[in-house]
């Protein structure tokens, strides 16, 4: 598999339009891997062209329902062929431990191809009762036309095979614009597209930055819909921008999701699924177990065990063997996030593990801190609040179910939720009451193509994945038909009424 690092536009790999480059850095070196294309406004505009006249002239809106279906389900082969490849290439753009890519993005992303190349054929109206029994009224779902993808850098793959899978599948055409610090797999995936018949213009990538591709791809006319995953802070400035040209946008955003843990849990279970709910992706995920909501009568059990366990998680090189937690995507967000270390030391809770970078060989030069856990954490304390997006947890006791439910909702975000449980009754009791997309009930972290998946609250607009996903980007279009016999007379009788 060829590293591609040029802007993908038209079914060509072109320079950007002033021959500017951005620099691709390993997380776990901070050396540079390779440099990309810094794609301007104008590249925007070429790849926003290319798509349109793709999708007015029908090369892939126009292909039969199961003609798209093949390509996708072949776009899902060539990814399960090259799984190997690109989970490697995906480990050293990210710094993601080999075994997640391996088993998780990467086959993830070919079973989303697989999904949406069955539900394309399935993609139907309604037909409506009509008021009137001489009307025929039915429903046609239609591709909107050009939708703008922009995607974050901590499942860069993964998130980029669900945004397009799902828009190819209802007939659209694609302007992605990768994550600045992780371009190299969207990259890829242009050539796998390629390679399984995805016709030229039906998806271009432009890398580059935020203030530059993303921004210009939210103003531009001939991008329809803007498909946004990221922070809660850059979302709310996308859907300012698409409000002047009056644009649709879906937006998935942050969360700081809590683990509910009840007395009559299955202990073994919840510290196994709590720690992979917190450490997945080196806890740069969207919606990682962050707060461990803990009933009283289980609290000191599930601290000793929670943070035992967290000490044991093998921190390594991405590529290692045996890697468990990887490196930080930047220096700049290790920063970040040991900004709110230093917050959480500085607080009325205590640092039970963690809390420093690693400094010795062979992390002196990557982007390591290792699973981090504050017990005891105050509800209103900052890292309790915030969203840290780093493997960094806090525990909070609570007196009962009333309060973990309270405790659980006390948050400006709502993207997921675990429960921690053997009785149902209570789990069910429970679930309804959480405010969040998703509810998990014994585990954490599992998303599947083929469920909705989205927030409430400042964790976004829209649901993307499974068909509500698909219909999201699909227009209805209402069609009406007479079977008046003889035709419907009423404007001719009024007419005639007027003239007498
Ligand atoms: P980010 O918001 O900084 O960037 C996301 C994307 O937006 C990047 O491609 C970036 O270049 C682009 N961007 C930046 N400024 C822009 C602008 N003014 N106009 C248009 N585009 C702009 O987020 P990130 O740091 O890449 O990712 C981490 C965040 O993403 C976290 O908050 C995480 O919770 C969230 N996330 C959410 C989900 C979800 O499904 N809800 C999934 C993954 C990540």
């Amino acid at each position: 598999m060829k590293l591609r690092n040029k802007l993908f536009i038209d079914g060509k790999w072109v320079d950007a339009s002033d021959g500017k480059t951005l620099p691709v850095i390993d997380p776990s070196t901070n050396s540079e891997i390779a440099r990309v294309s810094a794609g301007t406004p104008d590249d925007v505009a070429k790849a926003a062209e290319a798509a349109r006249r793709c999708f007015e002239s029908g090369a892939w809106s126009g292909l039969t329902i199961l003609q798209r279906s093949e390509i996708l389900n072949r776009v899902g082969l060539l990814i399960r062929e090259r799984t190997r490849e690109l989970a490697e290439l995906e480990s050293r753009d990210v710094g993601k431990p080999l075994c997640e890519t391996l088993n998780f993005d990467i086959p993830g992303g070919g079973q989303t191809f697989s999904y949406f190349a069955g539900l394309a054929v399935d993609l139907c109206g309604q037909t409506i009762p009509a008021p009137v029994n001489e009307v025929l009224n039915y429903t046609v779902r239609e591709p909107i036309g050009v939708v703008g993808m922009i995607i974050p850098w901590n499942f860069p793959f993964l998130v980029a095979c669900r945004k397009v899978a799902s828009a190819l599948a209802a007939g659209n055409c694609v302007v992605i614009k990768p994550a600045t610090w992780a371009p190299l797999s969207t990259l890829a995936l242009a050539d796998l597209l390629a390679e399984a018949g995805v016709p030229p213009g039906a998806v271009n990538v432009v890398t580059g930055t935020g203030s530059a591709v993303g921004a210009a791809m939210v103003q531009h006319p001939m991008i329809h819909d803007i498909s946004f995953t990221g922070s809660t802070e850059v979302g709310k400035t996308v859907m300012g921008g698409c409000v002047g040209p009056l644009k649709r946008c879906g937006l998935e955003l942050g969360g700081k999701s809590p683990a509910v843990v009840l007395p009559d849990c299955d202990m073994d279970e919840t510290i196994g699924g709590t720690l992979f709910g917190a450490y997945l992706a080196q806890g740069e995920c969207c919606c990682a177990a962050t707060r461990m909501l803990v009933h009283e009568a289980v609290y000191d059990e599930f601290v000793e065990r929670f943070v035992a366990g967290s000490k044991a998680i093998r921190v390594g090189l991405p590529l290692a063997e045996g890697t468990q937690h990887g490196a930080l995507i930047h220096k700049e967000h290790l920063a970040s996030v040991l900004r709110f270390v230093e917050a959480g030391k500085k607080s009325r809770a205590r640092l039970a593990c963690g809390g420093s970078a690693l400094t010795q060989p062979p992390f002196d030069r990557g982007n390591f801190l290792p699973p981090t856990v504050f017990v005891d954490v105050a509800p209103d304390s900052v890292i309790s609040r915030e969203e840290i997006f780093g493997p960094v947890v806090i525990v909070t006791k609570a007196r009962d179910e009333k309060e973990l439910v309270q405790l659980a909702n006390d948050s400006n975000y709502g993207l997921a939720a675990s429960l921690w449980t053997t009785n149902l009754k209570a789990g069910h009791r429970i679930a309804a009451q959480l405010k969040a997309g998703t509810v998990w009930m014994n585990l954490h972290n599992f998303v599947f193509a083929t469920g909705p998946y989205g927030g409430y609250k400042e964790s976004g607009i829209g649901r993307e994945l499974g068909r509500e996903g698909l219909l999201s980007l699909t227009q209805t279009k209402s069609i009406m038909l007479s079977l008046y016999d003889p035709p419907f007379q009423w404007y001719r009788d009024a007419a005639k009424e007027e003239a007498r």
